[in-house]
């Protein structure tokens, strides 16, 4: 068994960690008080490349693999430490424009990708209702279709990117008469459809600098064409694949993160004195230290085992799982411990720690929530048996 990444990936990944350390850092504090997404940065983003990682070059993409792009995500988030950045960019890629390389036909993909993967476009996934959400089959919105058209009523809630995506897949109820998770279609509608509308954007704890947004669609004609995959089918087919790679790739800009507040929490440990010397000689923050690294790199092993099933076409559904409930707790488990660490400085806004925990708790909630990971693991080895 082989732990190492390659020479290429760890070029790469030192490559995203300058970039990012050059031009997303140093704005990461205002852009977070300020809760602002800045598209000069996005466009910066798209020029390097990565805005459309595991989409084909053909495509304008970067062809990257899945470990690849999960490297990409991890060394954006350590060296840029904006994880609403982070957020925006991965639910672009993930969500916003994998579907189309996976599922779109040859028409829709000339048409969308080459925007959204150099980041011309923005792209956005709207499953999330105001009164669904980890019960996803149960959405309420509605398409109904009218000749060649198909006319889309209902609300979504929680979209990252909404406000700013020119491009979201949403999706709806085609037929209601269908059985349980059946009957739904996904649907690119592009931003200046007649009928949708941004309803507001939702002032966030953490992931400040990437706009979460409700959206509305008051019947919205889209064209047949637009609709994304099998009638029917999308949320099987489409809306469960999205899951799968918030698991196993998008969230390794948490791993980014628990590396950037470890290695702050060190220096830290290290150049702080209290009672004579620096805290770092105390046995307590030492474990404290170590407890960190520990479940990092725990966290790091389970996503990128995740990461590589996924990329060798393996089955993987309880190991995502596994991966995106351990990832999240020991997020937020870091997050606390950093910030401990930084006693009262901890708790201003000065320090980027201070933003670890507001950031690390959506990890347990955006994507599935650990309670829903604990489900799928616990059906995985039930049924096993
Ligand atoms: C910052 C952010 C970004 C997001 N981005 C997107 C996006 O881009 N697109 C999108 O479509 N959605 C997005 N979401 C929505 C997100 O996926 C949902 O919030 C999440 O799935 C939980 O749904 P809910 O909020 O309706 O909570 P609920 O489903 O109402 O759950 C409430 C609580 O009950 C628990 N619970 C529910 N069912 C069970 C069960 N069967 N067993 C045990 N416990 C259960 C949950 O774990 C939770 O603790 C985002 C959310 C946030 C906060």
């Amino acid at each position: 068994m082989d732990f190492r990444h390659s020479e290429e990936q760890l070029a790469f990944y030192k490559s995203v960690f300058d970039f990012a350390a050059e031009k997303v850092e140093p704005g990461a504090h205002t852009r977070d008080i300020e809760g602002r997404f800045d598209h000069d940065l996005w466009a910066e983003l798209g020029g390097f490349g990565l805005l459309g990682l595991p989409v084909p070059e053909q495509y304008g993409g970067s062809g990257a693999d899945i470990i690849t792009t999960c490297l990409a995500l991890e060394a954006l988030a350590e060296g840029g430490g904006d994880a609403g950045l982070g957020l925006s960019v991965g639910a672009h890629v993930t969500i916003g424009t994998v579907p189309i390389w996976l599922h779109g036909t040859e028409e829709q993909k000339q048409k969308y990708l080459p925007k959204l993967t150099t980041g011309e476009y923005i792209g956005a996934m709207a499953i999330t209702e105001p009164e669904a959400g980890s019960d996803a089959a149960s959405i309420k919105c509605r398409a109904r279709r009218d000749g060649n058209e198909w006319v889309l009523s209902g609300s979504k809630i929680f979209i990252t990117n909404g406000s700013i995506a020119d491009t979201i897949i949403a999706l709806a109820v085609t037929d209601p008469d269908a059985g349980p998770g059946q009957g739904i279609s996904a649907f690119i509608v592009e931003r200046d459809t007649l009928g949708f509308s941004v309803g507001r954007d939702l002032d966030k704890m953490g992931t400040r600098s990437s706009p979460l947004s409700l959206l509305h669609f008051d019947d919205c004609r889209v064209p047949h064409d637009s609709m994304l995959g099998d009638e029917g089918a999308a949320l099987w087919a489409v809306a469960f694949e999205c899951f799968d790679w918030e698991r196993t790739v998008m969230i390794a800009s948490s791993i980014g993160g628990m590396k950037a507040s470890l290695s702050a929490a060190v220096a830290y440990a290290k150049e702080r004195v209290a009672f004579g010397k620096p805290i770092a000689h105390q046995q307590v923050i030492q474990h404290k230290l170590a407890d960190m690294k520990t479940q990092l790199d725990a966290a790091r092993l389970l996503l990128y085992r995740a990461a590589w099933l996924k990329q060798e076409g393996l089955p993987h559904q309880t190991e995502a799982s596994v991966a995106k409930l351990f990832v999240a707790e020991a997020a937020m488990r870091n997050a606390v411990e950093g910030t401990q660490i930084f006693g009262g400085y901890g708790y201003i806004k000065e320090y980027p720690i201070e933003r670890s925990m507001r950031d690390a708790k959506l990890v347990s909630i955006g994507g599935g929530t650990s309670e829903i990971q604990k489900m799928i693991v616990a059906r995985g080895l039930l049924e096993e048996q």
